[in-house]
């Protein structure tokens, strides 16, 4: 058992075995969208997969280029569990959208307060933006995917009750391993970001998290049975608490 916390399954050439993969290996996926007319489409293929999780999503980067998906998106929250990838791009590739995104974003955040849900945030170039949203909102154990920030405002997500999910890149770089070690084990999650994070020149799939979680055991000096059930300890404490909202 393992579990990817953000895949765009939908992103890869050949969705379909992705999906039936995690289901043949029992990889617990949070199968992020872009946009909301995508987790659409996507209900139809994975919506009655058992390890699938299909997140409703809007891209940061997506947000200014389309017409209508915000709309749609608030039509579609109350039947999506989980949510993602939602979130704030600041650095160069989101900088011409940054009111945008920031409006769509709150907006997002307005209509999730007081749900629990099981939320995952992109946050490139602008944690502390993210964190003033989720704070302002309320937003219960939101789940930061990548964190690439700085440990200062790390430690600022940490006291805000916020959850992680590291990858396959982050355990690869100095600075990833340097956030890694400041996050509380109980707020620890693993996830691919595949197909966007290689692993050589391919791209990363969802039983690639297996690489995740063997560097946290090792970290953690516990053996790979212990890093794994406190991994879904921490995935169960989200969900749990979301099945009940
Ligand atoms: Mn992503």
């Amino acid at each position: 058992m393992l579990l990817d916390a953000h895949c765009h399954v939908d992103r890869f050439p050949n969705p379909e075995s992705i999906a039936a993969a995690c289901e043949r290996q029992r990889v617990t996926t949070v199968a992020v969208t872009n946009l909301p007319s995508h987790f659409k489409v996507g209900n139809q293929h994975v919506g009655g997969l058992q390890y699938v999780k299909l997140a409703l999503g809007f891209h940061p980067l997506a947000v200014g280029k389309q017409h209508g998906e915000l709309e749609e998106f608030l039509r579609l929250l109350p039947v999506a569990a989980f949510v993602g990838e939602i979130g704030l791009d600041y650095s160069k590739e989101g900088a011409s959208t940054k009111r945008e995104q920031l409006a769509t974003f709150r907006a997002i955040a307005e209509a999730l307060m007081g749900t629990q849900k099981f939320v995952t945030i992109h946050s490139r170039g602008a944690e502390d933006a993210v964190l003033d949203v989720l704070a302002e909102f309320q937003i219960q154990n939101p789940v930061l995917h990548w964190y690439s920030g700085t440990l200062a405002v790390l430690e600022r997500a940490v006291e805000q009750g916020c959850f992680f999910s590291l990858n396959p890149a982050m355990i690869r770089s100095k600075k990833g391993q340097g956030i890694i070690a400041r996050i509380p084990r109980a707020r620890i999650l693993t996830e691919t970001d595949g197909p966007y994070v290689k692993i050589g020149s391919r791209s990363a799939e969802p039983s690639d998290v297996r690489g995740v979680v063997e560097f946290l055991a090792r970290e953690w000096n516990v053996p790979l049975s212990e890093a794994i059930g406190q991994v879904f300890e921490n995935f169960r404490i989200i969900v749990g608490e979301a099945t009940q909202g």
